[in-house]
């Protein structure tokens, strides 16, 4: 799955341009650093790729999110409803923000739902955070036309999604802005960093002044320019960019290789009865970093997880029982453990997490397994397993 597999000669050279240069810093410096702009260069070849007019790198995902909320507008006393299947990131940002998470339930897509978006709208409901999980789409337009219907912020978190796209159009660049991020276990990687990317202008000019304590970035004389807004430091380093770029340029290779893997196991497994697959709105768009299938219930996802382990299949998956990714194992959430930054008007909004309830979330998770598709898989080691796979589910049901 991710690109930190492939790390090589390319990422080797792109940094050490960055080196040679001894120019770290992102701005700036325009004689020293020899014609080489990664960060500006990583974030013009993102946008291409993604179709979209803008991008702006940030130091990670998190801080991608916290500045995207930031220029969208999103804050104190704002409501924005989020899945509780996702990376806990998502939710830190809203309550960075000053804003109050309202969960919503996910569907068979693994993603917020439409209809579980629906029910969680309220007068206060400003934007909607969608989270592309494990590579593919949640139902995207389903949910971008409530949106638009509703006057709601779109902003997608596409953290785990870089490459897959909807119906020929990518993720992230539905809503008003969208985020990734490229930490070492992402698809590809910067080390750590992140992006907010979109068509709106004034969206990214707010991302781009925000991310460095406001500054405006004209002209090349640092100590003259203006702040536009006040913001925070959440930059990226040349030589974090440096690794990305080379990552970027290899990501239709990654693709293909993913797509390739998940095939072969995913054909393998489709006549094992009681077995079925994450519901995909475009398979043809999947990026393919998990293959998620569901058992006919809790006690044979988690008998399939043993089992898959026991044969030597790895980097299987049972989020329900994961502390990391789904809200019933967020007892830092539940109990409110926050820094003093957090203000207690933010505090006082929240509702009690611990009460939260999600039965259709909760139905999902129980039967969802996710195998993590790698590209270093030898011809034999993707057999070997697709047949191991196979064998250990079909004992069980
Ligand atoms: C990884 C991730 C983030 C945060 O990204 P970092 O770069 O690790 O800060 C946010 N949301 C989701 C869904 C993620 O998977």
């Amino acid at each position: 799955m991710p690109g930190f597999e492939i790390f090589g000669e390319e990422e080797r050279e792109q940094v050490n341009h960055v080196l040679e240069t001894g120019v770290l810093f992102r701005y700036g410096f325009d004689g020293a650093r020899q014609g080489h702009w990664k960060a500006k260069t990583f974030e013009a070849e993102l946008a291409r790729r993604l179709g979209l007019k803008y991008a702006h790198l940030c130091a990670s995902g998190t801080a991608a999110l916290s500045t995207a909320m930031a220029a969208c507008g999103i804050g104190a006393g704002d409501e924005v409803i989020v899945p509780p299947f996702t990376f806990v990131a998502t939710i830190e940002s809203v309550l960075m923000a000053g804003a109050v998470p309202v969960f919503a339930d996910i569907d068979e897509t693994l993603c917020l739902s439409p209809e579980g978006l629906e029910a969680a709208l309220t007068p206060a409901t400003k934007a909607v955070v969608p989270v592309h999980m494990c590579g593919a789409m949640a139902r995207i337009d389903e949910i971008k036309s409530i949106c638009d219907r509703k006057g709601l912020i779109l902003l997608e978190d596409a953290c785990q999604s870089v490459g897959a796209s909807y119906h020929g159009k990518a993720l992230g660049s539905f809503g008003k802005a969208g985020c990734f991020s490229f930490d070492p276990v992402k698809t590809i990687t910067c080390g750590e960093g992140g992006a907010v990317v979109t068509n709106d202008r004034d969206v990214y000019i707010a991302a781009d002044a925000y991310a460095d304590h406001g500054h405006d970035h004209i002209g090349n004389d640092r100590g003259a320019e203006d702040h536009l807004i006040l913001g925070a430091n959440y930059r990226i380093s040349e030589l974090n960019a440096a690794v990305g770029l080379a990552q970027l340029r290899k990501l239709d290779r990654i693709l293909e290789t993913q797509r390739r893997n998940k095939a072969a196991i995913k054909s393998a497994m489709a006549d094992i009865r009681g077995i079925a697959f994450r519901y995909l709105p475009d398979p043809e768009g999947d990026s393919a970093t998990f293959l998620t299938f569901f058992m006919p219930n809790l006690e044979t996802a988690r008998q399939a997880v043993k089992a898959l382990t026991a044969a030597g299949v790895d980097g299987c998956f049972h989020w329900f029982d994961n502390k990391w990714h789904y809200i019933r194992k967020w007892n830092h959430l539940h109990a409110m453990q926050t820094p003093a930054r957090l203000a207690v008007q933010t505090l006082a909004n929240c509702p009690d997490y611990r009460a939260i309830s999600l039965p259709e979330s909760d139905a999902i998770m129980q039967r969802a397994i996710s195998m993590q598709i790698k590209l270093g898989w030898t011809p034999e080691q993707l057999d070997q397993r697709t047949r191991a796979t196979v064998k250990a589910l079909r004992t069980l049901i």
